[in-house]
């Protein structure tokens, strides 16, 4: 059931011409400096002919297209969306013309858009689009970026009518294959010693409790540990990006915003650290992925974390009002699209894109970086309760995706699961995902340095 308070979907109408432009823009993002060689639906006789497979599907408003249909490509078994399955051929070359049998445009177009969760009226408890009512979970597919195999059937597309290779995206100054950005979101800095706390009163053991009330009266708390955070990313050679959650007021319905003040002593805090080299962007309060008066407010009055970038608490997104607000208040990055569910690609894709905007029928300015793995995914009493020696091996392959296609691998680890309390997806699970990270040659880049790289290479019109 959709809550009382979803607003209706009210689209502007979503041409062709808009699909195959946002599809290509985000195509010549993938491989910056591929040749401009015209692609486009057959009847427009490019050189890159596509099959105009979509029926009238983006006339209407249904959430789901019919069934994908399965093909081989590059190893893998790829669902392909608006595809004619009586075509045995995916890619046929005709002289120095290449004909591809399926509408990758508008199943790329679908996917990164975000078409499904602006229709579906479906929401879950936090009110955000759930896992369970996506094309990823039905068809089984959130690990894979299956909109970057449609772009790589169009490279090769693209390369045999053009006769030059093209080469995706790399990153930093050491040009290196993919890149991983690193985030903490800090929403708790004094509440490790609650649980214990806790559980020492419910066994009855009132001395234990007494001596946890005192040291937390005394002592700083286990989770007060930016630094000690800090220092285990850069000891990978890595620099963090925290989200600052400026609010310790709780949410109406009870959900707990922040357990601290940003003060003037954590203010000095986050100062020494931006000098060690890491970054700190806002972490948006409940209530305001709905509202543009409380994300404006809350931005008014953070401005130099909201000029930086942001995710919302809790992934907090209303898929038909979100993205225009945030290009409203015009951050440069967001970070909040993954599902809290499952690890993967909730728009099928590994690279940083820029969301499209129903209401305008346009893309965002803003880029979005989505978010690959969350900690509390992997193992939380509503998501995954992956064993401790079994989230390396689950993520592997995502990580292989990404580096395939040149893309980023975002992973958030709140600064609570630092704790080396945690021993299920705690420091030790973090630091075997780095040393893989590590290992597998990824330049490991802050939010803004991945916002940079597109900033000024992408001087295209806003579609
Ligand atoms: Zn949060």
């Amino acid at each position: 059931m959709p809550p009382p308070t979803l607003p209706p979907a009210a689209p502007a109408p979503v041409s062709a011409e808009v699909r195959l432009a946002y599809v290509l823009r985000h195509f010549r993002l993938a491989y910056p400096g591929a040749p401009d060689v015209a692609i486009g639906y057959a009847s427009q006789q490019p050189r890159v002919a596509i099959a105009d497979l979509s029926t009238g599907f983006f006339d209407g408003n249904a959430p789901h297209p019919a069934a994908p249909h399965w093909r081989a490509w590059q190893g893998r078994q790829v669902p392909f969306f608006f595809d004619n399955a009586a075509a045995e051929s995916l890619l046929i070359f005709q002289g120095n013309k290449a004909i591809i049998a399926a509408d990758i445009i508008s199943a790329a177009f679908y996917l990164l858009s975000g078409w499904q969760e602006y229709f579906s009226s479906e929401r879950d408890r936090h009110r955000r689009f759930p896992y369970g009512a996506s094309v990823q979970q039905q068809y089984n597919f959130v690990t894979l970026p299956v909109v970057n195999y449609y772009f790589d059937v169009l490279k090769t597309a693209v390369e045999h009518v053009s006769g030059q290779p093209l080469h995706p995206r790399r990153w930093g100054s050491q040009q290196a294959g993919f890149a991983a950005f690193i985030s903490h979101d800090v929403d708790n800095l004094r509440s490790a010693w609650k649980a214990p706390a806790k559980a020492a009163l419910k066994q009855r053991k009132f001395g234990l409790f007494g001596k946890l009330l005192w040291q937390h009266l005394t002592q700083p708390d286990a989770w007060d540990n930016l630094e000690a955070v800090a220092a285990s990313t850069a000891h990978h050679g890595a620099k963090s990006t925290f989200f600052m959650l400026p609010s310790a007021k709780k949410a109406p319905n009870g959900t707990p915003n922040a357990d601290y003040e940003l003060t003037l002593d954590l203010e000095r805090r986050l100062q020494n650290l931006r000098a060690a080299g890491c970054e700190q962007a806002l972490h948006t309060p409940l209530g305001t992925d709905d509202s543009y008066e409380a994300l404006r407010n809350t931005c008014r009055r953070h401005w130099s974390l909201a000029m930086r970038g942001n995710r919302f608490h809790y992934l907090s997104w209303e898929p038909r009002q979100t993205a225009t607000l945030v290009n409203k208040v015009g951050f440069p990055f967001d970070s909040t699209l993954g599902f809290a569910e499952y690890f993967g690609f909730r728009n099928s894709y590994c690279q940083p894109f820029y969301p499209f905007d129903f209401t305008s029928s346009q893309a965002v300015e803003f880029l979005e970086i989505p978010l690959n793995v969350m900690d509390a995914t992997l193992h939380h009493p509503n998501y995954l309760q992956l064993k401790p020696a079994d989230i390396l091996p689950a993520l592997r392959p995502v990580f292989a995706e990404i580096k395939r296609f040149g893309g980023v691998a975002s992973v958030l680890w709140h600064n609570e699961n630092f704790d080396p309390a945690n021993t299920k997806n705690g420091p030790q699970q973090f630091h075997e995902i780095m040393t893989h990270l590590r290992q597998q040659g990824a330049a490991f880049l802050t939010g803004g340095e991945i916002w940079q790289a597109f900033a000024s290479e992408d001087s295209a019109p806003n579609f």
